[in-house]
């Protein structure tokens, strides 16, 4: 490489906006890899504050970007880590652990899903459970004599001979509004 094109490519590297973009760039890869982290956010700030730095540091001091990106790698690992221990101590997800409850003698059991990583989650794999034995209860259709078409549901459980009508459980859109409503006034 020639010392004009090198110098070309120093001046590009070096400047603030490359910085920025790049740690843009950067920052969009790791929240790809880390949904969880809002790393675009952290990095438009460290973008604007090294555009800034960056100025200072060339102009006044000397020092090039590319060192100061060296040196911000530290800062910048240190920040993921600080972000990630926060959301995993933020009381505001505890709900994601809230899997379990018991409406109308049954217990329920389900799982949170992110919708569409969007960070709102909505209950699914929602299962009811034997109030005696925790066995998933099973269903099966009743007919009346002299019809076809299903009259009611009877849940029963495999393991224990636990009997209940459909009639005596809340229905599964009942307890999803139940579930989000303990879940979001902290149970
Ligand atoms: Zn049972």
């Amino acid at each position: 490489m020639n010392k004009k094109k090198k110098s070309k490519l120093i001046k590009f590297l070096t400047n603030p906006w490359t910085v920025g973009i790049g740690l843009v760039i950067f920052g969009a890869f790791l929240n790809g890899k880390f949904k969880w982290i809002n790393f675009s956010k952290i990095f438009e700030i460290i973008k604007v504050g090294l555009s800034y730095i960056g100025k200072f540091f060339i102009y006044k001091v000397g020092l090039p970007v590319w060192l100061l990106m060296i040196i911000s790698i530290p800062f910048i690992f240190f920040f993921g880590i600080m972000i990630t221990y926060y959301f995993k101590k933020n009381p505001e997800n505890k709900f994601l652990n809230y899997t379990e409850d018991k409406f109308d003698n049954i217990i329920f059991r389900w799982e949170w899903k992110d919708i569409y990583k969007t960070g709102k989650y909505d209950v699914y794999d929602l299962h009811k459970h034997c109030p005696k034995c925790k066995c998933i209860l099973n269903s099966k259709s009743l007919y009346s004599p002299g019809r076809s078409t299903r009259t009611s549901e009877l849940w029963y459980c495999p393991n224990c001979e636990y009997k209940i009508g459909d009639n005596e459980i809340p229905n599964e859109k009942d307890i999803i509004a139940l579930i989000s409503h303990r879940a979001e006034n902290k149970c």
